[in-house]
């Protein structure tokens, strides 16, 4: 994984030097819609410790993220009318990574709706 960069797309919008539909936030975490949105309310939520994937961030911090992604997937699906979620989470170029500060998808799905590549 590369060192993280402080320059990174989400870290500018934890900054505020970019502009983003927020969601949600909290002293830890902020969750925000996609800009390209995989589903209808597409949804990321993001630390706020700089971590660029999952092995680098502290398992307090982790937990605490996870509880949030807990609290505002089914919120999320409820509140949209969806048949259920996915949650994505890319480590690495590799992998399909492309913003290197540590982020959880929660993309709504419904039965009869396929996802948009
Ligand atoms: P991928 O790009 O393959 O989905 P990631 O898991 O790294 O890989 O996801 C980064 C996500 O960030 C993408 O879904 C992309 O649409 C989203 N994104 C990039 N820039 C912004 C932005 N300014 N505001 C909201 N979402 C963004």
């Amino acid at each position: 994984m590369p060192a993280y960069d402080d320059d990174n797309i989400f870290a500018r919008i934890l900054r505020g030097e970019i502009p983003c539909f927020k969601v949600y936030e909290d002293d830890r975490t902020f969750a925000f819609l996609d800009i390209m949105p995989r589903s209808k309310g597409h949804m990321l939520v993001i630390p706020k410790v700089k971590a660029t994937g999952l092995t680098d961030i502290g398992a307090d911090d982790l937990s605490y993220l996870m509880g949030v992604v807990q609290k505002l997937a089914p919120k999320l699906t409820d509140a949209l009318g969806a048949d259920g979620f996915m949650i994505q989470q890319f480590n690495g170029e590799a992998a399909g990574q492309t913003v290197f500060h540590l982020h959880f998808h929660i993309i709504p799905r419904w039965a009869d709706v396929p996802l948009k590549p």
